[in-house]
């Protein structure tokens, strides 16, 4: 399976990160390599991957903190591993903790505080953008661990582009008119667009900030989409890790 990095997290030596992709090589692997227990695969065979894939990342399954996501502003400080309950985003300032967020065509942002060595994992599709969960989650590293804004890099992954999410009007009326399309009498969303916004309105550098071109609607066979597969989609994962021993 090949995995998705970021040009601008891969600066950091002390960092492990990536992003799942499909893969198609086990031929009784309907999904195409899901990591979620939610959407109806064989648990056996999503455990599979999920140890697969944070070997390949070069970690184990094993320091993975995941949580149950559900369009919030729930932002939570992550001490260990393992389930964290409901939250959309997810802080640690501790190494070898994986945080992993679940994607399906939302935005996941990975935000990487160099000064103070602090990690957030944040998935933000419409519901959590809308309510703001980059600029709450920054604001938390900042309350509890003294982030600047100005020391944090940013990777936003890949997610379903403005062409290919097509909204309804009580959703598109929710946002400023320079994230929403209009193309023969239908409406479209551009839901990392206005994530990009939000991170440089809570003052990450516009060269702190990265932004992945890949579209999960149009990555047919790479990248998993709600939008695109409907039920038979799975989902993957945004993953960012600290090396290292903790004090
Ligand atoms: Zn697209």
């Amino acid at each position: 399976m090949r995995i998705i990095r970021s040009q601008i997290l891969n600066k950091f030596g002390n960092l492990l990160h990536g992003v799942s992709t499909m893969d198609f090589s086990d031929a009784n692997d309907l999904f195409g390599f899901n990591l979620s227990f939610s959407v109806g695969d064989d648990p056996q065979k999503v455990l599979e991957n999920r140890q697969k894939f944070f070997r390949l990342l070069g970690t184990d399954y094993s320091r993975a903190a995941f949580q149950e996501q559900i369009h919030s502003d729930i932002v939570k400080i992550v001490n260990a591993p393992g389930n964290q309950g409901k939250s959309d985003a997810m802080i640690t300032n501790k190494k070898n903790i994986a945080l992993a967020v679940s994607i399906a065509d939302c935005t996941p942002v990975l935000l990487y505080d160099y000064e103070n060595k602090v990690i957030a994992g944040v998935h933000s599709g419409w519901r959590g953008a809308f309510q703001k969960i980059p600029v709450k989650t920054i604001l938390k590293m900042k309350a509890k661990f003294n982030t600047k804004p100005e020391n944090v890099v940013a990777y936003l992954g890949p997610s379903i582009c403005v062409d290919h999410y097509e909204v309804g009007v009580e959703v598109a009326e929710k946002f400023p008119t320079e994230f929403v399309k209009s193309k023969n009498g239908k409406l479209f969303l551009d839901v990392a667009g206005f994530n990009y916004k939000m991170l440089l309105e809570s003052g990450i550098p516009e060269q702190n900030i990265e932004r992945s071109d890949l579209c999960t609607y149009e990555a047919k066979d790479v990248l998993h989409s709600y939008r695109r597969d409907g039920k038979k989609s799975g989902r993957g994962f945004a993953v960012i890790m600290m090396k290292g021993e903790n004090e």
